[in-house]
């Protein structure tokens, strides 16, 4: 996970101090000296560092922290405000021009993930937002570039306007805008060229097409896996064309999350999305406030909330919640729900929203991994329809047998089977309160 060892660092540090019924400004200090360790260790511009400290200071030694109920408490709450407006405090929204089509340029360096975010960001517009983008490659050097977008525009269903690499990328972007407000796209998303290092003729050429397009939006893509470069090439870009918003892509990988913590305060930019993964739907909103929690251990509920409302097949779970309320809810539909499950992520990931489960990860005794699901799919689908609509027939040669033909043990199969009858045991009294309720006795 990305931002690993600050994490661990960060929450071991605040453990000790989390408890403590009395704080004294010594004890502050000596957990700064470490806060302030953990970040430059991850990575964090070292004027960011200072800065950081000395605010968390001077609030946490304030009288209404040190002499409260919860001096532990307060102190961390402390860090984890300011490890939000470090980050940028409130969450920034794309721009939505006053006339469409709203124009947004992508630019920054090569391999920072531009065309991959491009492609993203029109399904995050539409798919979040009912918009209609247009995709525009003008990335007319980087080999392959214009393909790639186009290819990214079959898999979305999307249109790519292009004019090939012979014509310039001014005259291709002024084009692209002319075509959207004819089909009538709101949106209209250029992809601009990179290098492999800032240089004079990349951002003069960038300076012409902004003069040409006047974007409503400059976004740079930046590899979060780079740290400080990042923040350098940020600066940079910020420099010569004044950029508007920042995608930190790769933070799917163990980046040590300097860039995320440093980009705000070096460059003034907001960061507004992150990239999560290589596949089109990897997109997610920054959310300063939720990256603070997540660092400082206390999970991200909100961003599993909503990967579920945007995976869960809303007919689906109506169709599950009756098969609960008639109790006809059978192994199929189990493999149904573990599908769903995997397809909002890996589940590491997801166990790192859920407030204190980073830590259960490590204890290891809550052994729920990828491995395990599909543990419990190969049983499943090792059973015969009538065995997974019937389990009461699986009798101990059918267990062997189901064993045998999933790779598994009898054991594991015995302990699903009682996990599945547990469950509809659950199910079935739940559906008895819920009766219950209806006729008006049951619980307040
Ligand atoms: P460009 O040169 O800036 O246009 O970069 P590309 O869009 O071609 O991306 C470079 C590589 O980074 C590709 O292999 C992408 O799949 C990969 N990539 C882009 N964004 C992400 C991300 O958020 N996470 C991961 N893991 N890989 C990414």
């Amino acid at each position: 996970m990305a931002f690993e060892g600050l994490a661990d660092r960060l929450q071991g540090t605040l453990q000790k101090i989390r408890g403590k019924g009395k704080v004294s400004e010594a004890d502050v200090k000596e957990m700064m000296r470490e806060v302030r360790l953990a970040l430059l260790e991850a990575d964090v511009n070292f004027k960011v560092v200072k800065e950081f400290i000395k605010r968390v200071k001077e609030r946490a030694v304030g009288q209404e922290v040190l002499q409260s109920l919860t001096p532990g408490q307060q102190v961390i709450k402390v860090v984890h405000e300011e490890l939000k407006d470090l980050m940028g405090g409130e969450q920034s929204k794309i721009a939505v021009a006053n006339r469409p089509p709203t124009v947004i340029m992508m630019v920054g360096l090569q391999g920072a993930g531009k065309t991959t975010t491009t492609g993203k960001l029109a399904n995050h517009l539409r798919k979040k937002h009912n918009r209609k983008p247009l995709l525009v490659a003008a990335d007319i050097y980087r080999p392959a570039a214009i393909q790639q977008l186009e290819t990214i525009g079959k898999q979305l269903s999307m249109p790519v306007f292009s004019l090939g690499d012979q014509v310039s990328p001014v005259e291709i972007a002024k084009q692209a805008i002319q075509k959207a407000k004819e089909e009538h796209n709101d949106y209209v998303i250029i992809d601009t060229a990179g290098r492999l290092h800032v240089d004079e003729a990349l951002m003069n050429e960038l300076e012409e097409v902004k003069e040409a397009v006047k974007p409503d939006e400059i976004f740079l893509v930046v590899d979060a896996m780079t740290g400080q470069d990042a923040v350098n090439v940020a600066e940079s870009f910020n420099n010569a064309l004044g950029v508007s918003g920042v995608v930190l892509t790769k933070l799917d990988g163990d980046t040590r999350g300097g860039a995320a913590l440093s980009i705000r305060s070096v460059t003034d930019t907001p960061i507004k999305f992150a990239g999560m993964g290589e596949k089109l739907d990897a997109l997610e909103a920054f959310h300063p406030e939720r990256m603070a929690s997540r660092i400082l251990g206390m999970g991200d509920v909100l961003t599993l909330i909503e990967k579920a409302q945007s995976t869960v097949d809303e007919e689906k779970a109506k169709e599950l919640e009756k098969k609960m309320r008639t109790m006809s809810f059978t192994f199929d539909d189990f493999l149904d729900q573990l599908d769903q499950v995997r397809s909002m992520g890996p589940l590491d990931e997801l166990l790192d929203m859920i407030p204190g489960m980073n830590k259960a990860k490590g204890m290891k005794n809550i052994n729920v991994d990828d491995k395990q699901i599909g543990k419990v799919e190969a049983i499943i689908r090792s059973m015969t329809k009538d065995e997974k609509l019937h389990p009461e027939v699986i009798n101990a040669s059918r267990r062997k047998r189901i064993a045998l033909g999933s790779g598994t043990t009898v054991q594991d199969v015995n302990r699903l089977l009682k996990q599945f009858e547990e469950m509809k045991k659950m199910m079935k009294q739940m559906t008895n309160m819920q009766k219950g309720k209806k006729k008006g006795k049951g619980f307040n």
